[in-house]
């Protein structure tokens, strides 16, 4: 009988265990300083290493050969034995069946005996959380107070159903799910070493499919290994896990915008060969929020997505072609579909429904609706001319108005007649009402006539709101201009506020109500105002008291 991959491929020593730094570091600073608590909880999803970081930590107690460092050497006959799982010092229990309270107590009889052959007894209580109440209450005592040859291990996938008072007795170690992308590097290096090539695509998707759990993993490729011939392929995994890949689904969502009605019939097939509705739910939600990404902030974002070469390519020539308000309303509907599709919904009505909610959106263009395009008539704002000349007024307001700039990248430009429209998705409404703002869209308006070389109205949208600026009406433009003027007539003031008199002479006297300073600024405050948006919260007058009720709110 062959030893299953998981089993062959399971670390033997700390520096080999995947992704799981924290964990690793706190055990072996723990060993080189000789302060090894005696109870650890180790919690974390299933399959992410915590039995056997468990069984490495025993290991390195008892071990028993020449080494320099905390690493157990793997060849002294205590390594072997718990290797083997023959140790009789290494005592592995699974909580789910030994759950009661009378095997809790013969566990406590045996706890006081001296080790076998080691210097350590280890008791390793896996699934934990299964003990039930009088089992943990028999367990209590033994944990807080151990023989000083004994260390318990207790593992858990469900920390919070473990009781509080155990979990104060022992040194808990949370476990971290293992990404994507060390699975597959995991995965790619067991393939080279069984001599069989590996799809890159293939291996991605057996990660995924893993989630998180390096164990499940390992089955997977093994029963993939079992089916394939010498190269492990998409397709072998494909047939495996019976249809909904990630690269079928991506075909999918592509032939989505095609207007094809056989994309009903296309998903509805992939449900016949055994795609779960609920992964491909949720695998339609990643690429869709993978798309968002990409759509939404450009080539660079993909950085951040995990994924393998090919994807991020599909990715990059796909977001061309979608709407990013689309594609967000379209994870909104994926995300409030999935809990019914996790109770169970028919795979037809769940096929119907994506239709429903995909020609809602507009991403699936009707052959009806196609029909009516001119061919090959590209709108204005496509035009390479007009984006040469938008990509400039976005640089001439990098440096100095970058919060315009920043505001604009959330924006869709269109362009009808001379009418430029700017079309802030709903929840960037912030980016709206900056640019919106009469100073704002001044120097926007500025930008966009000394670019473009025209008057242009300014149009600024943001779900049901509409601002509308036309700079030839600009009464803002008028002020400033009779503003120059008037320092050009005035060589010696350089700025038209100077013409104010000093603060000083305008200080009405104390009491004096009828000389008040009010309307020397009013006109001034409004300006400030409009040009910078804000309101006035409180005003307080000079020299009066606050109980006199100086304080005027407007
Ligand atoms: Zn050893």
């Amino acid at each position: 009988m062959t030893v299953s991959l998981y089993r062959r491929y399971r670390p033997a020593q700390f520096k080999q265990i995947v992704a799981q730094d924290a964990a690793v570091q706190v055990i072996t600073k723990a060993l080189e300083e000789k302060r090894v608590s005696h109870a650890y909880l180790f919690s974390g999803p299933r399959g992410c290493g915590k039995t056997t970081l468990a069984r490495l930590l025993a290991k390195s107690l008892n071990c028993t050969g020449q080494k320099q460092s905390v690493e157990p050497c793997n060849d002294c006959p205590n390594c072997l034995a718990i290797n083997g799982g023959e140790s009789l010092d290494v005592i592995e229990i699974d909580g789910a069946s030994n759950n009661s309270v009378d095997e809790v107590r013969e566990l406590k009889a045996h706890v006081s005996l001296s080790a076998f052959s080691s210097l350590y007894k280890v008791y390793i209580i896996d699934e934990v959380h299964m003990l039930s109440l009088s089992a943990f209450n028999a367990l209590l005592k033994t944990l807080e107070e151990p023989p000083s040859h004994v260390v318990f291990i207790l593992a858990t996938t469900e920390p919070h159903k473990v009781p509080v008072t155990i979990r104060s007795r022992c040194q808990h170690i949370p476990f971290r799910k293992i990404d994507v992308q060390n699975i597959v590097k995991s995965l790619s290096m067991v393939a080279h070493n069984e001599n069989r090539n590996a799809e890159e695509e293939a291996l991605w998707e057996i990660a995924r499919q893993a989630d998180g759990a390096m164990r499940d993993a390992l089955s997977l490729l093994e029963q993939v290994m079992a089916l394939a011939e010498q190269e492990l392929r998409l397709v072998d995994v494909s047939r495996l896990l019976g249809g909904g890949s990630r690269p079928e689904l991506e075909r999918w969502v592509s032939r989505v915008r095609s207007g094809d009605i056989s994309v009903f019939s296309e998903l509805q097939e992939m449900f016949q060969r055994g795609a779960s509705p609920q992964k491909v739910v949720e695998d339609l939600f990643v690429i869709f929020r993978d798309l968002w990404i990409v759509a939404s902030w450009g080539g660079g974002a993909l950085q951040f997505i995990e994924g393998s070469s090919k994807e991020k390519i599909f990715l990059e020539q796909e977001s061309k072609d979608w709407n990013p308000d689309h594609l967000l309303k379209i994870m909104d509907f994926c995300a409030q579909i999935l809990p019914q599709v996790r109770m169970g919904m028919r795979s037809d009505v769940l096929s119907g429904l994506f239709l429903n909610k995909l020609i809602e959106h507009g991403s699936l263009v009707t052959k009806e609706l196609e029909k009516t395009r001119e061919p090959h008539s590209l709108p204005p704002e496509d035009h390479p001319a007009f984006k040469e000349k938008w990509g400039k007024v976005l640089a001439s307001l990098l440096y100095g108005e970058i919060h315009i700039y920043c505001a604009l990248l959330h924006a869709s430009v269109f362009l009808e007649k001379n009418v430029l429209s700017l079309k802030f998705p709903d929840y960037c409404n912030y980016s709206m009402e900056l640019v919106s703002i009469e100073r704002n869209s001044f120097v926007l308006q500025q930008k966009i006539k000394e670019i473009f070389e025209g008057e242009l109205t300014l149009r600024i949208i943001c779900g049901d709101k509409t601002t509308e600026c036309d700079l030839s009406q600009s009464p803002l433009l008028a002020e400033i201009e009779e503003a120059i003027v008037e320092i050009q007539d005035e060589p010696t003031s350089s700025l038209p506020f100077d013409d104010l008199p000093p603060t000083a002479e305008i200080r009405p006297e104390f009491g004096n109500e009828q000389e008040d300073d009010e309307t020397v600024f009013s006109g001034l405050v409004d300006t400030v105002l409009r040009w910078g948006g804000g309101e006035v919260l409180l005003h307080k007058k000079d020299n009066v008291e606050e109980l006199d009720g100086g304080i005027t709110e407007e």
